[in-house]
């Protein structure tokens, strides 16, 4: 007997099994899920669905049906608890599910505001889960006024959707800019630009102090003194890799569950994939927060785990949108020490990263062609000089070709 058991029905762990069945595998497939959904995509939580645009139906990643019809037992509504690595076995409620081979597909956690600053207070709102989002789509109204901490991608999108709905939003980020730890001051000033132009009143270098009110929050005092009157709270200020379960058992961790570049763990019959797992990369360590890393690692283990012997060489891309710009992003910028900008028609414009002569990342707004150019050179190894790609002369497509 072959059983696969995989702890995380979201992202990772839905293609996980997907893969598996699509490959042939025949042995016995369970996904155990802490919600009581099955697997949904997250991004429209922050955009689209919030917005009331997407229909529930939408977000689900497969039929619950699919799954019974392809022999995948889902077991839904309740986290597993304990994993024994010396018996094989996982704990859900009062069960014990033995497995040949694990996968831990267990994502992530946003960070929570403390209770001692008012975190708990009613009206404080994190955008992780479909509860999450449900939970706060009461307090979008016109005219509500609400706080949004923190100004990553998260908080951003939150502050598009707030204010389209007729939402008074005020946004504080801690650090001297929006996007700091993901962006150049490029992309930064770009997004306060526009968030400003749609009367989102961004402040940046400044934090919370306190939340104020008794059960329901009803303001916020900020770091520079300042009093702000409030409906609601979002808090977007990054998540931590769901990684207990991993820790309890004894694996290493090391910024999330350590995998090797097959996404094995320490344990050799236990693998984890998505934002939960930190893999090699260039000679270091990283830890991914993308749909795309989340498919890509977990279709590499479902391949390994039916003897492919392959290794996840991530390739990275990833999108926002906020009001009608959509962002593209490829590669990743670590380590990037100059940015050149190329404008493009109607206002489309795209920031590329380069370490001295070498192309890192692209963020490309509302530039699908820019962005396109940019992801094949940067998965091909290309580095066309930096002077070629801010010419406005240059034929992008062209250098494709070099
Ligand atoms: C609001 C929002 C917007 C986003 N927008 C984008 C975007 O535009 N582009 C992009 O690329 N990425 C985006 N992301 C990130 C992307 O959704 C995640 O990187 C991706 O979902 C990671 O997949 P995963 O399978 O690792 O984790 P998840 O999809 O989070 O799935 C993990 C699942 O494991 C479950 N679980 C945890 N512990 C247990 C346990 N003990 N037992 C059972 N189940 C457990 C959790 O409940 C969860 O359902 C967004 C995320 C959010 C929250």
């Amino acid at each position: 007997m072959n059983h696969i058991v995989v702890i995380g029905a979201g992202q990772a762990g839905s293609s996980l099994v997907v893969r598996l069945r699509n490959k042939g595998f025949e042995g016995d497939i369970t996904l155990i899920g802490a919600e009581p959904v099955p697997p949904y995509q997250r991004p429209p939580l922050s955009k689209t669905y919030l917005t009331g645009e997407m229909a529930l139906e939408r977000l689900f990643l497969r039929p619950e049906s699919f799954y019974g019809e392809n022999g995948i037992t889902l077991k839904l509504g309740a986290p597993a608890s304990s994993i024994d690595l010396d018996a094989r076995s996982v704990s859900v409620g009062d069960e014990v599910v033995s497995y040949d081979q694990l996968v831990l597909t267990t994502g992530s956690d946003p960070r929570h505001l403390p209770a001692s600053i008012g975190g708990e207070l009613e009206g404080v709102h994190v955008v992780r889960t479909l509860a999450d989002v449900d939970g706060m789509a009461p307090d979008f109204v016109k005219g509500a006024r609400a706080l949004i901490v923190g100004g990553g991608y998260i908080g951003l999108e939150a502050a598009s959707v707030a204010t389209k709905l007729g939402v008074n939003v005020t946004l504080v980020e801690m650090a001297e800019r929006i996007l700091q730890r993901v962006a150049a001051p490029e992309t930064s000033n770009y997004f306060r630009r526009l968030h400003r132009a749609h009367g989102v009143d961004i402040r940046e270098g400044v934090g919370l102090d306190r939340l104020l009110g008794e059960g329901r929050v009803r303001g916020a005092r900020l770091t520079d003194g300042t009093e702000l009157k409030l409906d609601f709270v979002i808090v977007g200020v990054g998540i931590t890799p769901t990684q207990q379960l991993a820790e309890s058992a004894g694996l290493l961790l090391n910024n999330g569950i350590e995998v090797d570049a097959r996404g094995c763990t320490s344990d050799p019959r236990v693998w984890a994939a998505g934002d939960c797992a930190s893999f090699p990369y260039k000679g270091g360590r990283i830890r991914l927060e993308s749909v795309q890393n989340a498919i890509d690692q977990a279709e590499v283990i479902a391949d390994n785990l039916m003897g492919a012997n392959k290794d996840y060489v991530p390739q990275p891309w990833f999108w926002s949108d906020q009001y009608d710009v959509k962002l593209q992003i490829a590669g990743l910028n670590t380590g990037y020490d100059h940015v050149v900008t190329r404008k493009g028609d109607g206002g489309a414009v795209s920031f590329w990263y380069y370490q001295g002569n070498a192309l890192l990342a692209v963020d490309a707004m509302n530039d699908a062609r820019n962005y396109m150019v940019g992801k094949r050179l940067i998965e091909a190894g290309k580095s066309p000089p930096p002077d070629v790609i801010s010419d406005p002369e240059t034929d992008m497509k062209a250098l494709l070709k070099l």
